[in-house]
């Protein structure tokens, strides 16, 4: 490790990404900036992520956040997918031997109180309300403009900045980064409800009405989410319990974009602000968790001109697959969903092709963190 005392890092953006960043720097003795425009950690009952993979609590067991996670998350044992209530396939998640279970389930808003909870014990605090309104000067030499929610300002000029701050990102934007990619014409929808009892939340259920699907997700013991590509979802729900009180609502459009170069001279990109795709398969919040800790150790290292070089293919991979797992859900031409609802069933005989699909389902798919002794 190089000794990075003279060094001043600004992180932008609380989110996930943001606050593991922070973390795995603090925890390797380097103390960030962060600063975030929102007043504290997203709502718990809008949290858009739930799955947390084994990728992760592998990646955030040094911190003790993966300790805090299995503490309170849901393991899922498999998903179910059925076209029209016939069953087409079961993907058994629990036979995953790993850091954890191949997925655990909970919402993003704990996620990262978890994290945060452990950055304090560093002292350190994000500032809340603290926007980045622009960046000027040169990559190599980045002159970030700070605006608070009283109207009162700074400029900084950090040697390293990072651009953790979500989809829209304002450092991508101003650092002048490509962003290419394209968008699906389908609308999702997106609702949680809460019963007044536990229900079954061991298991993903997907069902295809070819075209269209239905995902059912466990939110928490008593709480499930429904996603789907129909207008009508609502009347397709199979509610497990009467009396489901719903507690949010949303609709979402989905993107597939990344940039060319996860950094510039100082500007390092990491999380949304870098990548976004489908949240079919569950890896978006996880494969930003993943850049910032790849990230703080490359700054402990002194080696962080390698991030983008090494990132990249992992970045590349999880889009190709998911868009693959997407197309998959949205398809509509009858020749082509005949001919999936054929091919899932025969998985079930395949045990390398599932083994391949829950690998993927538990982030183990990306390149294996040098600083984590290798599984056994
Ligand atoms: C419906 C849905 C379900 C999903 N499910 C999953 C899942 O199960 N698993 C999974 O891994 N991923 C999932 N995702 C994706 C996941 O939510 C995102 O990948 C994740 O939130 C990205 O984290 P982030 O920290 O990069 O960005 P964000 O969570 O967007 O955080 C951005 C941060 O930057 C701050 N910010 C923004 N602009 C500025 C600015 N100008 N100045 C200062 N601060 C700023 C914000 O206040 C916030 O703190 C899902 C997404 C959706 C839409």
């Amino acid at each position: 490790m190089v000794l990075r005392a003279d060094t001043s890092i600004l992180i932008a953006g609380a989110g996930p990404v943001g606050l593991a960043l922070a973390l795995e720097l603090a925890r390797r003795g380097i103390r960030p900036r962060i600063v975030a425009e929102t007043d504290g950690p997203v709502a718990e009952n809008e949290s858009r992520a739930l799955g947390v993979n084994a990728r992760t609590l592998m990646l955030l067991g040094p911190s003790g956040v993966a300790g805090d996670i299995r503490a309170q998350a849901l393991p899922i044992e498999g998903l179910q997918l059925s076209s029209l209530g016939a069953p087409l396939l079961r993907i058994r998640t629990d036979r995953f031997r790993g850091p954890g279970p191949a997925l655990s389930i909970l919402p993003q808003g704990v996620t990262e109180r978890l994290l945060l909870e452990r950055l304090r014990a560093f002292e350190i605090e994000p500032e809340w309300h603290t926007r980045v309104n622009g960046v000027d000067g040169t990559p190599d030499a980045p002159e970030v403009t700070l605006v608070r929610n009283d109207d009162s300002g700074e400029t900084v000029r950090p040697t390293i900045l990072v651009g953790a701050d979500g989809a829209h990102s304002m450092v991508r934007k101003a650092c002048g980064f490509g962003f290419p990619g394209d968008a699906l014409d389908n609308l999702f929808f997106l609702a949680d409800y809460a019963y007044d009892a536990p229900v079954d939340a061991t298991h993903g259920r997907v069902q295809f009405f070819n075209p269209g699907v239905l995902a059912c997700i466990p939110v928490r013991a008593n709480v499930l989410r429904y996603i789907s590509t129909l207008p009508d979802y609502e009347d397709r729900i199979v509610h497990p319990r009467p009396n489901g009180e719903q507690r949010w609502r949303s609709q979402f459009t989905v993107s597939f974009r990344h940039v060319e170069a996860m950094s510039e001279g100082r500007v390092y990109l990491a999380g949304d602000a870098a990548h976004i795709h489908s949240p079919i398969g569950a890896r978006g919040m996880n494969l930003g968790i993943e850049d910032a800790c790849w990230l703080a150790w490359l700054i402990a290292e002194g080696r962080e001109a390698e991030y983008s070089k090494l990132r990249l293919p992992a970045v590349r991979g999880v889009l190709r697959q998911t868009r693959m797992l997407t197309a998959m859900a949205t398809m509509d031409q009858p020749a082509s969903l005949a001919l999936r609802n054929r091919i899932l069933p025969l998985m079930a005989h395949l045990p390398f092709a599932e083994r391949a699909l829950v690998r993927r389902i538990a982030g183990m798919d990306t390149p294996h963190p040098p600083w984590l002794a290798a599984p056994q």
